[in-house]
């Protein structure tokens, strides 16, 4: 291999995937990430099963941090109604908290050098180099992986379209007990202008998550009230709320979610999981999108570090049809899937659905996840 200097910029699921993925191979890698491990993220933490054949390839055992397993699909629409599918590839559930520490520590023996509590600010490209440019330095380096995730300032300096463009989206999550709930379930109650998705992690937490438009919020004054006035017309997310121990203070909450159409290739940076494109959450898997992203994005970066492989030209194109072939549709699915929810009518057409056409239904389900990998 010949020597190059690899920058990865965020530490979530696809930097921390692509590090471990490269350092395995040989490739140095370090990485920069402006908050210290472990922390919470607003996640419905359910991930597909696809990615297990994967992980284990980079020797990574998941068991370890005792998931759920999840194998059953519930559906309510707005007011109530209920329909109960099975999942065929399924998946489980873990907490970030718990997952990224453990990719960190994992990335960390195998020698990748980290930068937490550092914010980068700007990525240069001259003289076929990069310049990154933190909160605490600058560094020279050959490649840099751009896996800050759905939203950073740095789209702003790399003047990206879809951040000129405000979004309604909204997203909340929680950390509960409840008596009995089935640990291999998750649900998606749909609620007036959004749903909410409901799993077991480790440990009989129950991940409660929701994806709203701030309208909702900005009607009723603040979350809770929100909560109480259109979350609880759903007679599931009601009783859930009433009878749920809270283990947040408050919950962890983001803004502006945006499923705009992103480029994987930005100004010579090659991005990876949400920063190359954002699922609508929980009609799709974006954590299993981002450590896919990371495979075939590393794969190509060995191609091109290889002694007399591939250019600079020849692995941005490469990357950016892998990774057009692999999930533009599956984007463009979500989408879709994500208009039958968050409204009377399509959430109860949706729950019609699974309950009389399960067939339909399930090749639905099945297009949100992808193929083992
Ligand atoms: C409400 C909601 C529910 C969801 N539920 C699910 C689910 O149940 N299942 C599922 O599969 N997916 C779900 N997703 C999607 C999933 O969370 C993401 O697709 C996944 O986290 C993407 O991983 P990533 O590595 O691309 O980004 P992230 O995990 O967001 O990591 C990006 C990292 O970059 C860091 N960073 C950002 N800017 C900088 C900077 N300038 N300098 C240094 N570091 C920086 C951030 O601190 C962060 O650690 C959900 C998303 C939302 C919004």
């Amino acid at each position: 291999m010949a020597e190059k200097k690899i920058c990865v910029v965020g530490g979530g699921l696809a930097g921390l995937v692509a590090s471990i993925h490269l350092q395995r191979a040989g490739i140095h890698c370090h990485v920069i990430e402006k908050r210290t491990y472990p922390f919470h993220r607003v996640c419905g933490e359910y991930i597909s099963n696809e990615v297990l054949p994967y992980l284990k390839s980079l020797g990574i055992d998941l068991a370890e941090l005792r998931p759920s397993r999840i194998s059953q699909f519930q559906l309510t629409s707005v007011n109530g109604n209920t329909a109960t599918l099975p999942l065929d590839l399924g998946g489980f559930g873990v907490s970030r908290y718990q997952l990224d520490y453990f990719l960190f520590q994992k990335a960390t023996c195998l020698g990748v050098e980290f930068s937490l509590n550092t914010e980068c600010e700007k990525i240069t490209f001259h003289d076929d180099n990069f310049t990154v440019q933190t909160n605490k330095g600058e560094r020279s380096v050959d490649l840099v992986i751009g896996s800050f995730g759905k939203r950073s300032k740095l789209d702003v300096h790399l003047n990206r379209s879809f951040i000129q463009k405000r979004s309604p989206y909204l997203g909340v999550k929680y950390h509960i007990r409840l008596n009995n709930y089935p640990a291999n379930q998750i649900a998606l109650h749909n609620f007036q202008n959004g749903y909410c998705g409901i799993s077991c992690v480790e440990d009989e937490i129950v991940n409660l998550c929701y994806l709203t438009h701030r309208k909702n919020v900005k009607t009723h004054g603040n979350i809770r009230a929100m909560e109480e006035a259109v979350l609880f017309q759903n007679p599931y997310l009601r009783e859930i709320f009433g009878t749920a121990k809270f283990l947040f203070d408050k919950p962890e909450t983001i803004n502006e979610i945006s499923f705009e159409t992103k480029s994987p290739v930005v100004q010579h940076i090659l991005m990876a999981g949400d920063a190359a494109g954002m699922i609508t959450p929980l009609c799709g898997n974006g954590m299993a999108m981002a450590i896919h992203s990371a495979k075939i994005l590393s794969e190509h970066i060995l191609q091109y570090c290889r002694v007399g492989g591939s250019s600079r030209n020849q692995l941005e194109k490469d990357y950016s049809n892998s990774w057009g072939k692999l999930f533009a549709k599956r984007l463009w699915t979500g989408r879709q899937i994500q208009r039958l929810f968050g409204d009377v009518w399509t959430s109860n057409l949706a729950v019609n659905l699974a309950l009389h056409a399960p067939r339909i239904a399930n090749s639905l389900i099945k297009r949100t996840h992808g193929e083992p990998f």
